[in-house]
């Protein structure tokens, strides 16, 4: 049976006063896929090793299917938690063939051991690894050893698969296809996954929801789309994804979720961003995502700057340009079906749907004196 995951104010400390994690709560449900966000050091291992029980928590209470397994009293062990865990380093046994490698994940299921193997020998089968049963780990490539330490994730388990960053030692093709993989698998097996990543586009490719972690906190957690469309902090919109980020006064609020706002320059026209009015701000930062830039020719009206090509490569599927604004800025990821050449004139765009104001907290009077 797939597990839920509660975590409830969980804080772990290290030595004497190094908060690894502070105050983290989510709840996940059974069969659902989370990706756990955030740039190394921000505490995804110390959390996932946390809900594994290999890492004792300092403070708060972790359940699964409302079982507790850990709080100040209790520390269920990790071989009696109904989960399975893949490494980055893969961690496979080196003095044990393919396919014992795998069965040998399944002993405590207290099965014979020729059954052991033949359901060892599907799962193996799965991930398209029939040929190599009788080879030993060090007979492999890389990518070949992480399908094995799949297989043993998923063999006879479907409760809770936790990934630490399985894909960072591979090649990128092979990144791709494996991923594709890992998603198939968990949700044909109707696992609850919790899977950690500092790489925003898998995240966005695997999750059903995605949390973020900044230093230990967890500072959003939504799906993918929420994630995307409104970011809580500037924090979660950098790390996941911009073209860049405009310095805007606000000439005013529409409604409650949107503004005309207006960059700095002599060409800057105003446009819609999306953003709460914090006390109806009069300044603010707008984070543009780069789908949200659409390049025009320099004298298109409905340009809402200029900027010049300082870049393009060709990606396949259109030209990716960097452009420098008028003040200087650069903006980068826009994506074109047109080339445009390195060092000619442009006009941009911005559609409000990815354009994400975060309005000046600071007191005008307080900005005017940085600017004098
Ligand atoms: P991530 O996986 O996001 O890179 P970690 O959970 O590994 O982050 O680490 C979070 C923070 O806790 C980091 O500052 C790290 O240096 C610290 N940390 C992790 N493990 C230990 C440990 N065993 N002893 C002391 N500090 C640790
Ligand atoms: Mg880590």
């Amino acid at each position: 049976m797939s597990e839920s995951v509660t975590v409830e104010n969980v804080s772990k400390v290290y030595g004497k006063s190094k908060y690894a994690l502070q105050n983290v709560s989510f709840d996940l449900s059974p069969g659902k896929f989370l990706v756990l966000l955030g740039p190394s050091g921000s505490g995804k291992t110390t959390l996932l090793r946390s809900i594994a029980g290999i890492e004792k928590i300092t403070e708060g209470r972790i359940a699964l299917s409302g079982k507790c397994v850990a709080d100040n009293k209790v520390h269920v062990s990790p071989n009696e938690r109904n989960l399975s865990m893949v490494f980055q380093d893969y961690a496979l046994w080196p003095h044990l063939s393919v396919l014992d490698n795998v069965a040998f994940a399944m002993k405590r299921y207290g099965l014979r051991k020729e059954d052991r193997r033949e359901a060892s020998r599907k799962v193996l089968e799965k991930v398209g690894l029939s040929s190599h049963v009788d080879n030993y780990p060090g007979e492999l490539s890389g990518g070949e050893q992480q399908r094995v330490a799949l297989a043993r994730a998923l063999v006879g388990q479907n409760g809770l698969l936790l990934f630490d960053e399985p894909l960072s030692n591979l090649d990128a093709d092979l990144r791709d296809r494996l991923r594709v993989e890992i998603s198939m698998l968990s949700r044909e097996m109707n696992a609850t996954s919790v899977y950690i990543t500092h790489d925003q586009s898998e995240a966005f490719a695997l999750a059903d929801i995605i949390g973020v972690l900044e230093k230990g906190c967890l500072v959003q957690m939504g799906t993918p789309e929420e994630i995307y469309s409104s970011p809580a902090t500037p924090f979660v919109a950098r790390f996941t994804g911009l073209a860049g980020e405009l310095r805007v006064e606000v000439e005013h609020f529409l409604n409650d979720n949107s503004a005309v706002v207006r960059s700095f320059g002599e060409n800057a026209k105003p446009f819609i961003a999306l953003g709460k009015g914090t006390d109806k701000a009069k300044f603010g930062h707008v984070m543009v995502r780069p789908a949200a830039v659409q390049l025009c020719s320099v004298t298109d009206d409905n340009a809402h700057m200029r900027a010049t090509i300082k870049d393009v490569a060709f990606r396949g599927h259109g030209y990716e340009h960097v452009v420098m604004l008028e003040d200087g800025a650069q903006f980068a990821n826009i994506l074109s079906h047109h080339k445009h050449e390195r060092g000619t004139g442009v006009g941009l765009i911005f559609n409000f749907e990815g354009c994400i104001l975060f309005p000046d907290t600071t007191p005008d009077r307080e900005l005017s004196d940085l600017s004098a």
